[in-house]
């Protein structure tokens, strides 16, 4: 059967292959081509939080997250409004270790560029009067951040790649197995592709990806959850993102008289083909009750849907990005530890530069942190490490 080459074949239509096809198109790259055997929203990026914050633990991911977040805000203003919002940041605690974190983090951000500042607990009581917070002892704000809608969000970068004559395969069954020539194939029905370079952006299920082409990656997916909320009050329809650093639990605006909270992460592996997809009662226990004990103006609040989803883990909680060792030709995107979002405009920039420009490239040093060679076989095993923190390092304790 003949086969079709392009210059670009992405698997995965998620935040990360989307906004990676944008840039690739943009680069005028040649002939790209983007397969999921599902919908764009279908994955992590379609139940995602969108919060997007510069509050973040290393330089590069402050770099990378800046960028993305003024791309979003550019398409969301040219085309859904609604996608986005700038709401600002702020999270507290009561730890007295935490608290000596966050005071710290407050130089180091701000040496960063963002625009960060101590706040006192009675402002965050302005901000949220249904909440407590009279026993917080650190809590740190960042004005300019923002949340999105993940899925409208990647349907922008599809609607911009199209129109740059990007070909999206979705929602057929295919196979990827390993051509003659070592090149990865995509075989969909009687049609065949291989590409010059081939980029699989496939969220959770890069891991198996990765495994059947012969290149295992250190890649663990886990689940983590979030729902949707009716406080009895309605709350005003922009207020700033929450997180509460001790019990990890965020909360954020999500359209009028409703909120969007999470964080119920399982530190354990999890198969994105067979999850439970709906929040299970320990998620809905836990914000019950840091809802009654941090949120008492929201305790009664009706939960209209809970959810779950899997991303997934590295060792170092970088991500994985740039040519896989071995496979000339083989690039990774993913590996987001559950920044997907906030990320993935700036990675795929970058990764779009590095294909284009080639290696010992101005992007090949940008991705110089995140590129998969950093890991050796056989990879060690380890338990995926999410959440917000904000401790320097790569080795954060909450
Ligand atoms: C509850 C929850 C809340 C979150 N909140 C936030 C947040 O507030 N901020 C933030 O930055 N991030 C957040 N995240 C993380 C974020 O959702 C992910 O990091 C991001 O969406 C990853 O995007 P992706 O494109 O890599 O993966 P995905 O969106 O999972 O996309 C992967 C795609 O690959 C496709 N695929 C599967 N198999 C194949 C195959 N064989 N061939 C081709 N394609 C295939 C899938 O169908 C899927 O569409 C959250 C995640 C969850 C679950």
């Amino acid at each position: 059967m003949p086969r079709e080459r392009l210059t670009v074949l992405i698997f995965g239509a998620g935040i990360a292959g989307c906004s990676l096809a944008y840039h690739l198109a943009r680069r005028k790259i040649g002939s790209i081509g983007v397969y999921d055997p599902r919908t764009p929203a279908a994955g992590a990026t379609g139940r995602a939080g969108g919060v997007v914050t510069e509050q973040l633990w290393n330089e590069w991911d402050v770099e990378v997250t800046r960028e993305t977040h003024a791309e979003y805000r550019s398409l969301a203003r040219r085309h859904r409004p609604d996608a986005y919002s700038e709401n600002g940041f702020v999270r507290w605690t009561k730890d007295p270790v935490a608290a000596a974190v966050l005071r710290e983090a407050v130089g180091r951000l701000q040496s960063w560029k963002v625009d960060v500042e101590a706040v006192d607990p009675a402002e965050i009581s302005r901000w949220m009067p249904w909440g407590r917070f009279e026993d917080v002892r650190a809590a740190i704000y960042s004005r300019h951040d923002a949340v999105v809608t993940p899925s409208t969000i990647a349907e922008l970068y599809v609607e911009e790649a199209r129109r740059r004559g990007v070909e999206f395969h979705l929602g057929r069954a295919g196979a990827l197995a390993p051509g003659p020539d070592r090149r990865p194939v995509l075989e969909l029905g009687e049609e065949r592709w291989d590409a010059e370079f081939t980029v699989v952006a496939a969220g959770a299920w890069s891991k198996r990806l990765f495994a059947s082409l012969g290149h295992p990656l250190p890649l663990v997916p886990y689940r983590t959850q979030a729902a949707t909320l009716r406080p009895p009050h309605p709350p005003p329809d922009v207020f700033p993102t929450g997180h509460d650093v001790d019990t990890d639990v965020y909360a954020r605006p999500e359209g009028p008289g409703r909120i969007l909270a999470g964080n119920g992460t399982e530190l354990i592996e999890a198969d994105p083909e067979r999850f439970v997809t709906s929040g299970d009662d320990r998620f809905r226990t836990h914000l019950a009750e840091v809802f009654s004990d941090r949120f008492p103006g929201w305790a009664d609040s009706e939960m209209l849907a809970a959810w779950a989803g899997v991303c997934t883990a590295t060792p170092d909680r970088r991500p994985l990005v740039g040519e896989v060792p071995g496979a000339p030709g083989l690039y990774a995107m993913t590996g987001f530890n559950g920044f997907g979002v906030m990320r993935a405009g700036g990675v795929a920039r970058r990764l779009a530069d590095r294909i284009a420009d080639g290696p010992d490239s101005r992007a090949d040093e940008e991705l110089r942190i995140v590129r998969p060679d950093r890991f050796y076989l056989p990879y060690p095993s380890f338990p995926p490490r999410p959440g917000f923190t904000l401790e320097a390092g790569d080795s954060p304790r909450f």
